[in-house]
């Protein structure tokens, strides 16, 4: 009763806030972005900053608007027809995008990047007409010229806006301030010989040499910390906004340099960042009363990029820093909602409906098997969760069209849940579970016998080296897999996820979420931890395997041992292991523990 009169409160606290004080910043977004192929790029980033902002009730629905894909009459304001009709071909597409892509795939990510280029037009046009600062949750294609793409960049969303508001009179001076990681080289280019669109672009390497006759470029080289970064800016980016005047700034606000990010070479920090955005905006809100802006998203890649950006954009609308969650929470505050949706009582209707009685029944000759997910769930219902949660959408992003997803109860305890991809129904997902009262006592959990998550597709590199058990990369929907498991726990009233992980990574992993469901087992994977960090986790790992890590006291040799953990969801299983008696057993556990790693046979 407690927690929901503080849930109400709360919600009215954050609704008279806003009342009091809308912001005068608007969005742009479209549900379709989150359809992006998948790269290196989350395509659920702009989904999840909405998220943020939405769930701290700093902006409402109203706030956000959809655009409407550009006309080719505005694209080829900027782009020749020859380089759009190349375009009809999916290599051209694919090497720009760095991916493999078929003629459909290729024809989808045409009809994503001509949305986007609407949205940022749309940006332009909000932010002319409203006076609001107005945020495209996309774009930033700065490397594509008139006649060529790179670096994902197919179309030059800024470009081709600025130049359909030349179209319409706007005389104004614009200025592009481009603080992506790298070159803003494609609009410095469209632009080389006008002097009435400044563009500055600092990054860590130039992308070509072709001048421009308003343009600042400023090439910083690798490992860039915050200090370097700002203290550039403050000296360069002031006496460019009081020379050109602009009568419109568009900021490309990548956040690639961050430190961390799946391609940068920078080490931006988190604060360093938000400085960073601060800047930029009250450099132009100084420059005049009411120099419209516009901010797109840029670059910024790794499953917490989007953070950077939402933080950012939550001191825009409100006036300060509001840390955004982790990853693994918008997801699952996300799923929450959408679950919110199912409809229980149709998944369970009917459950023998379709069993009907064969000669074999009668004879009791066969044993009847629920295939039932979980014994809930037919497979039109898991699909359907599946589908509306987007798991199904983010698999197809990495080029698999005929998802054929089956559940089959022949093997082991409870169903396995299959999905193939087309051709050859390659095996992309599986997932044996059943529920389960024996793990703890009391409580029930959804116990993973076994779960694959596959992409037969991709390569093992350095930055996704192989791991035991592994025959290929993961698909990159692990926290998506956790997060559904979660809200069907909720939705069941089940107390938690159970696995028992087979190799120390898996424990390592998912560490922040886990606990061992015995102290001392919670202890012995706490010493693992201690003695094996610093080096990557498949180096650590495979040191254990390999039986280099000694036990100081015995002398002997450490292994790891599979042994059940538990991702807790309900008030009960979480208390359980968080409980001062659970904690003092491990603490009692860990402090007779020691583990290294010998000095001539460190990691490899
Ligand atoms: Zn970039």
């Amino acid at each position: 009763m407690l927690q929901r009169l503080s849930q109400v409160s709360g919600r009215i606290g954050r609704w008279l806030r806003y009342a009091l004080r809308p912001p005068d910043v608007c969005f742009i977004h479209h549900p379709d972005y989150a359809r992006a192929a998948a790269g290196l790029m989350d395509p659920a980033r702009a989904d999840k900053i909405l998220g943020f902002l939405t769930d701290h009730g700093l902006i409402r629905r109203h706030d956000v608007s959809r655009p409407l894909p550009a006309s080719l009459e505005n694209v080829l304001r900027v782009h020749t027809p020859a380089y759009l009709e190349s375009l009809s071909d999916p290599t051209v597409v694919g090497e720009i995008l760095g991916l493999e892509l078929g003629p459909r795939e290729s024809q989808e990510a045409l009809d994503l990047v001509r949305l986007m280029v609407g949205g940022t037009i749309q940006a332009t046009r909000l932010a002319l007409r409203t006076g609001k600062v107005a945020v495209h949750l996309g774009g930033g294609f700065h490397h594509a010229t008139s006649d060529e793409g790179m670096g994902f960049c197919i179309l030059n969303d800024l470009a081709i806006a600025i130049e359909r508001l030349r179209a319409r009179g706007f005389q104004e001076p614009v200025l592009v301030v481009d603080l992506d990681l790298h070159d803003g080289n494609g609009t410095r280019a469209v632009f080389a010989q006008d002097p009435t669109v400044h563009t500055f672009s600092v990054h860590n390497a130039p992308w070509d040499d072709v001048g421009a006759v308003a343009s600042t470029s400023i090439v910083l080289g690798s490992g860039v910390t915050d200090d370097r970064l700002l203290d550039t800016l403050e000296e360069r980016l002031p006496p460019v906004v009081r020379s050109h005047r602009p009568g419109l700034v568009v900021y490309v606000a990548g956040v690639d340099g961050a430190g961390g990010d799946a391609l940068g070479d920078w080490k931006l920090t988190a604060g360093g960042i938000v400085e960073r955005d601060r800047f930029v905006v009250n450099t132009v809100r100084h420059a005049g009363p009411s120099v419209p802006l516009i901010v797109v998203l840029g670059g910024g890649y790794g499953a917490s990029a989007w953070r950077h950006s939402a933080r950012f954009f939550g001191w825009l609308v409100s006036g300060r820093v509001v840390e955004p969650p982790d990853d693994a929470e918008i997801i699952l505050r996300r799923f929450r909602q959408i679950s919110q949706r199912w409809n229980l009582e149709t998944a369970a209707a009917n459950r023998d409906s379709d069993w009907g009685l064969t000669a074999e029944d009668l004879l009791g000759l066969v044993t009847r098997v629920d295939t039932r997910f979980l014994g809930q769930f037919s497979r039109h219902a898991v699909e359907l969760q599946l589908e509306q949660l987007g798991l199904l959408d983010r698999i197809r992003a990495r080029g698999f069209r005929n998802l054929d997803l089956s559940i089959d109860a022949s093997k082991g305890l409870g169903q396995t849940l299959r999905i193939h991809g087309d051709p050859g129904r390659e095996l992309l997902m599986e997932l044996r579970a059943s529920r389960s009262r024996s793990i703890m006592p009391g409580l029930e959990v959804i116990e993973i016998e076994w779960l694959l998550l596959q992409d037969p597709r991709a390569t093992f590199s350095d930055r996704r080296p192989q791991l035991p058990g592994q025959e290929h990369p993961g698909l990159g929907i692990m926290r998506d897999v956790a997060a559904w498991l979660m809200v069907v726990c909720e939705r069941l009233r089940l107390d938690g996820i159970a696995f028992v992980p087979s190799q120390y990574y898996m424990a390592a992993v998912g560490y922040r979420h886990l606990k061992c469901v015995e102290p001392e087992a919670q202890a012995r994977l706490d010493a693992l931890r201690d003695s094996l960090a610093g080096g990557d986790l498949a180096e650590a790992n495979r040191a254990l395997n390999q039986g280099r890590l000694v036990d100081e006291a015995s002398g002997g040799l450490v292994s790891w041992e599979p042994v059940p953990m538990v991702l807790p969801v309900s008030a009960r299983l979480r208390d359980r292991v968080t409980s001062p008696e659970y904690q003092a057993a491990v603490s009692q556990a860990r402090a007779k523990l020691a583990y290294r790693l010998p000095p001539d046979l460190s990691v490899t």
